[in-house]
């Protein structure tokens, strides 16, 4: 029988009633002949709960027992979901990570999975079993301890069911009805897409756009998985969400695909570090070492040997920044003038294969921002992608102002 992967976020599973209703879509799914792999995420909320316990128990907490804990959030809806679909006469049964087996290294808290044994579950299919219900997020390290995928895993979870078992599709059931062209709560006019290209989405997801985990995306990308995002809060049909698939697979598309935004960027800059052979090595190599996330960087065209850096980090990344780089001096490795931190802005990014194909996009992107008398503070690109660096007060206006600029309420 052909497999379809559905996967139900958190908003979907909250309650009793909800596991209810997705029940009921997976019953569906049974009865026009699929064997169902369900992946369930905890009940909207619990995840975070489970995170400050461990918090306020343990405040250098050994990252094993993080996720021993952590992981228990989708032990409960798997099981209540198996139940749910029993009780409609559903043959179905739940899984943990670890019974399956997925098995994952050996990263606590954002562990990678390394491989899904396909053996058990398929030899409950093939006894008559319909539905198996596999908790997301989890999975068993090298040394047989429970890990967990860092936070959103259960999309990379159902995706690498999808690759592993060939589903023809990966449904992600969640509490918007698809991806956007940009966020609704900041502008109205923001457009559900019917399809995305894989490439848009992974630049759309790892800017800050919540919809699925960016390694999800990644995986999709390489194992060609059809992936579909749609609400369980809808009546929907065949052809309802958001189909993220190869460019090949769409027909036409705008040139910009979305806006996205990230609101709590900083940016640092060196101020007159020596220009020469491994200077970039050594500042972004301590950073690298202490954690810090750094996205755009920019080095300026040198004077009598000496140049500025600047890059960005996330706010919260700021204070290990800091230390890193007082370090680096302390060392007399980047003897650095002074290091200047703007905790005050935001990153718009415009994201669209069409730009591969297609001259102008920054230059219509700068006017439109400077129509608005918005000044940009860094710029970076890359093929499919112009992100910039401004004010965050402006960051609504920006979004709004972009989406206008490229008409992206018209398909
Ligand atoms: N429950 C986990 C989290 O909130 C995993 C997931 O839902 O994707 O991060
Ligand atoms: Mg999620």
């Amino acid at each position: 029988m052909p497999t379809l992967v559905m996967k139900f976020g958190g908003t979907s599973v909250a309650t009793l009633d909800r596991i209810r209703r997705a029940a009921k879509r997976v019953g569906r799914e049974v009865a026009n002949g699929y064997d169902v792999i369900v992946i369930v995420s905890a009940m909207a909320g619990k995840t975070n709960e489970l995170v400050g316990w461990v918090e306020e128990t343990s405040k250098f907490f050994d990252a094993r027992e993080y996720d021993a804990v952590v992981s228990s959030g989708e032990q409960v809806t798997a099981g209540l979901m198996a139940l749910t679909l029993q009780e409609m006469d559903v043959p179905a049964r739940s899984w943990a990570g670890w019974q399956v087996p997925l098995k994952t290294d050996a990263a606590h808290a954002a562990a990678r999975i390394e491989e899904i044994g396909t053996d058990n579950i398929n030899a409950k299919f093939a006894e008559g079993m319909r539905v198996a219900v596999v908790a997301g997020f989890q999975g068993i390290s090298p040394e047989g301890r429970i890990t967990t995928l860092g936070r959103g895993g259960s999309d990379t979870t159902a995706v690498a069911f999808a690759a592993a078992f060939g589903a023809e599709r990966c449904d992600i059931y969640t509490d918007v009805d698809g991806v956007y062209t940009t966020d609704p709560r900041i502008t109205a006019k923001a457009r559900k897409l019917d399809r995305i290209a894989f490439e848009e989405m992974l630049e759309l997801a790892s800017l800050g756009a919540k919809v699925l985990q960016t390694r999800s995306v990644e995986l999709a990308m390489r194992y060609k998985v059809k992936l579909r995002v749609l609400s369980s809060f809808e009546d929907n049909d065949d052809s309802a969400g958001t189909l993220v698939c190869d460019e090949e697979d769409i027909m036409e598309s705008n040139v910009v695909a979305g806006v996205a935004y990230s609101r709590d960027e900083a940016k640092m800059t060196l101020l007159s570090v020596a220009d020469r052979p491994g200077i970039a090595a050594a500042i972004f190599g301590p950073l690298a070492d202490a954690g810090v996330n750094v996205d755009m960087i920019v080095q300026n065209i040198s004077e009598d040997g000496r140049t500025d850096m600047t890059f960005s980090l996330p706010v919260a990344q700021i204070p290990r920044a800091e230390q890193a780089m007082a370090a680096t001096k302390e060392r007399g490795e980047v003897n650095y003038a002074d290091l200047v931190t703007d905790d005050d802005v935001a990153k718009i990014s415009v994201v669209g294969i069409g730009m591969r194909s297609h001259a102008g996009v920054a230059a219509q992107m700068f006017k439109a921002l400077r129509d608005e008398g918005i000044n940009i503070k860094v710029i970076t690109t890359s093929e499919i992608k112009i992100s910039v660096l401004i004010d965050r007060k402006y960051m609504e206006l920006a979004v709004q102002t972009l989406h206008d600029a490229f008409e992206l309420e018209k398909a």
